[in-house]
C-alpha cells in the first residue's frame, strides 16, 4: 500500500484533485511487465456526475519501452489513458450499472482507497499484448526470397519442348 491512501467517496464528492510523478519503481507490477521507461504522471479528479453519483477520472501518460515480441529489441510505447470509474455502494450495484451500460466503469467506495493499484491496473490493462515495432528490422522476409523455388513443373515441360524441337 502506498502512502496515498483516502477516502474515494470524500475525495470524489469534494471534488478533489490527486496528482503525482512516479517512478517504475513505485509501480512493480507495471515494472515487471515492461522493459523501463518512466516517470509515469497520473491525475485523478473527483466529482459527482448528473445521476448524484460521484466518480473518479484518471488520466496516465507516460514513455514505456515494451519488448518487441519480433526482433526482441526495445521499443518505445507512449501511454495515454483516460478513463472514468463511477463509484457505487457495493458490488451488487455496480455489477447492476455494469450491466445496464457496458461503457461504465466502476468502483465501489472505499475508505482506504489506494490509487496505486488503480493505476497499476489501468497500465497493465492498457499495455499490448503482443507489442511489434511498426517497422521491425527483424521483418519476416517474403518466403519466396529465402525459401529456393521449385521449378514450375509447366516451365520445365515448355523447356524441354523447345530443346527438342531444336534438337538438342
Ligand atoms: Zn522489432
Amino acid at each position: 500500500m502506498s502512502d496515498l491512501i483516502f477516502d474515494n467517496g470524500e475525495f470524489a464528492r469534494a471534488g478533489k484533485t490527486l496528482s503525482r510523478e512516479l517512478a517504475l519503481a513505485d509501480l512493480p507490477r507495471v515494472a515487471s511487465e515492461v522493459l523501463g521507461g518512466g516517470p509515469v504522471q497520473f491525475v485523478l479528479a473527483g466529482g459527482v456526475d448528473r445521476l448524484e453519483r460521484p466518480y473518479l477520472d484518471l488520466g496516465i501518460t507516460a514513455m514505456l519501452e515494451l519488448k518487441c515480441q519480433r526482433c526482441l529489441k526495445p521499443m518505445p510505447f507512449e501511454l495515454d489513458v483516460a478513463a472514468r470509474f463511477t463509484l457505487f455502494r457495493d458490488e451488487e450495484r455496480l455489477d447492476e450499472a455494469e450491466a445496464e451500460d457496458e461503457e461504465l466503469e466502476g468502483l465501489v467506495f472505499e475508505h482506504e482507497f489506494d490509487p496505486l493499484n488503480l493505476v497499476e491496473d489501468e497500465i497493465l490493462l492498457s499495455l499490448p499484448f503482443s507489442p511489434v515495432h511498426e517497422a521491425c528490422e527483424a521483418e519476416a522476409t517474403p518466403v519466396a526470397d529465402v525459401v529456393p523455388q521449385k521449378p514450375n513443373p509447366f516451365a520445365v515441360l515448355a523447356d524441354l519442348k523447345g530443346k527438342l524441337k531444336r534438337g538438342e
